[in-house]
């Protein structure tokens, strides 16, 4: 049910909300399990430190991330009249489970991925790092090689692209 980036850094949901603001982790068949110990609804008989929260309850969903994050609050109304997608209300039935329609959870999806769109474009960049490292190893090296063959360091800095001068003082001390 999870969304996960590239880095795996972060894992997103679509989180149901409780009347108290605390949000959901997963379903049960019984209700929403919901971390934390509040005293006012039934423990999880597997996790004691969760709660099951019925679905009639719950008031409405948010994004959340395993980092900390939280997306703006979607409020979930009480007959299909009252939805309203650009105004952030949305209708789940009452009976039934609590979680969000499939269009409030791809909005909450896009919500998410706005959220994770700086680490993964910095993925990008470390990417592109990498490789630029890389290839100005392979460039020392095959530079090493041109002058040990009998290059001169016009030769060199005519392939680069750069003056003899600049070649020179780059690669000259490396010899
Ligand atoms: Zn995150």
């Amino acid at each position: 049910m999870g969304w996960i980036s590239s880095d795996n850094e972060h894992e997103g949901w679509a989180a149901c909300v409780a009347p108290d603001g605390r949000l959901s982790s997963s379903s049960s068949g019984e209700g929403m399990l919901i971390e934390g110990v509040s005293g006012r609804y039934k423990r999880d008989k597997l996790l004691p430190d969760y709660e099951i929260v019925p679905d009639a309850e719950m008031i409405g969903w948010r994004g959340a991330c395993n980092c900390g994050w939280q997306g703006e609050m979607w409020q979930r109304v009480a007959s299909p009249a009252d939805a309203d997608f650009s105004r952030r209300r949305g209708y789940v039935p009452m009976e039934g489970f609590a979680d969000a329609s499939r269009e409030v959870e791809d909005a909450i999806h896009e919500e998410w991925k706005a959220h994770i769109a700086p680490s993964e474009a910095i993925l990008g960049v470390a990417a592109a790092a990498r490789e630029h490292s890389q290839a100005g190893q392979r460039l020392d090296k095959t530079v090493a090689a041109a002058k040990a063959a009998g290059a001169s360091w016009a030769d060199i800095g005519r392939a680069v692209g750069i003056s003899r001068q600049s070649a020179h003082e780059r690669w000259a001390d490396k010899q």
